[in-house]
């Protein structure tokens, strides 16, 4: 099977599940399990920021770095098509109590020239805005990654009004991989960013937020409220610390095979247009009378796996379990079809 659909169905190797045999274990809400202290050091030295919390999802790190720097009634600016608003299940206000104000921009990216004036006034009318989230890269967006000029004029710009700066990085290191900027000047402008492990870095679980030794004193306690407090959960962070030390560099490899895909779609009849491809995710769009159900249900009876986003459009990921050999099958299955 050629499972295209997400970076998230990717397996342990045998070398990741060895390294989780191994770790050293102990009870996490106690706060003695060695494994996941030197997962959180570790993930703290490479952002540079002072301290780091293992969670068990994506989801679990955004909501918590939401809650711990908003107060209930408080508002949010994001990009309306960000995964904290659309995914989550409406964590944003169920959790915190929070409401959401969205800004445009390009693919998935807030557009700095957008945010003057969408400050609430300290005024009683208005709920107080305290937090921007990024996403980077931006999964709906089509895996873009951010100009880091842009990301400092928001940075200048969430200063300027006191506000806090969260990043959605469940794909960030697909975004370092080709924005060329050095790790811990990037993580410098964001009070916070969350990682997410088990997408292109290959393990089956968790997601680190990063942050300042306060913040994380308090995100502690809040994971623990959201049902987020593990035992030996070592076992989880063990394949974090293999996923962060194996697998980054060979994230470039994806964005080639990516890149491959593309091309391969791109000479289809079928097929409209594919956006141009900035990591690992592929956007392919139909045309008019293709109905794009109907070509993932096709890809499916040939072993390959790829989502359809509706109007049109299908969804590629590449990730560790995409071979070059599978690149080459792709080539041959595709021109079935019609
Ligand atoms: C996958 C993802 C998350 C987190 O998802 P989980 O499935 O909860 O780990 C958050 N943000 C973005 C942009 C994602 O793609």
């Amino acid at each position: 099977m050629i499972d295209l659909r997400s970076d998230t169905v990717t397996l342990p190797s045998q070398e990741m599940k060895a390294f989780m045999m191994n770790a050293a274990l102990g009870d996490d809400v106690l706060g003695d399990e060695p494994t996941v202290q030197e997962l959180e050091q570790l993930a703290a030295d490479i952002f540079g920021k002072e301290a780091a919390l293992f969670c068990p999802s994506g989801t679990m790190t955004n909501q918590i770095a939401i809650n711990v720097q908003t107060n209930p009634g408080d508002e949010l600016i994001c990009h309306e098509e960000s995964h904290i608003y659309r995914y989550e299940g409406g964590g944003i206000a169920r959790l915190s109590g929070v409401s959401t104000r969205f800004i445009g921009g390009n693919q998935g990216r807030i557009d700095p020239s957008l945010l003057e004036g969408q400050i609430n006034p300290d005024d009683i009318h208005y709920p107080k805005t305290t937090l921007i989230c990024l996403e980077d890269t931006a999964n709906r967006g089509g895996g873009t990654f951010y100009n880091f000029d842009d990301i400092l004029n928001i940075k200048a710009f969430a200063k300027k009004n006191n506000l806090k700066l969260h990043l959605d990085g469940a794909r960030v290191f697909n975004a370092l991989t080709e924005n060329g900027i050095d790790i811990k000047t990037y993580a410098k402008p964001f009070d916070s960013i969350s990682v997410c492990l088990s997408k292109g870095l290959g393990a089956p679980v968790g997601s680190l937020l990063l942050g300042s030794s306060e913040m994380m004193y308090h995100a502690r306690r809040t994971r623990k409220v959201f049902g987020g407090g593990m035992r030996q959960s070592g076992i989880l962070a063990a394949a974090g610390i293999y996923a962060l030390k194996q697998n980054v560099d060979r994230l470039k490899d994806d964005h080639k095979a990516a890149k491959q895909i593309a091309l391969i779609f791109n000479a289809q009849p079928w097929v409209k247009e594919v956006s141009p491809v900035q990591t690992n995710i592929v956007m392919v769009h139909c045309h008019d009378n293709i109905d794009a159900q109907q070509v993932c249900d096709k890809l499916k009876t040939l072993d390959v796996l790829a989502m359809s986003l509706g109007k049109g459009s299908i969804r590629l990921v590449t990730h560790l379990g995409i071979t070059q050999e599978n690149i080459e099958q792709l080539k041959t299955k595709i021109t079935q079809i019609t």
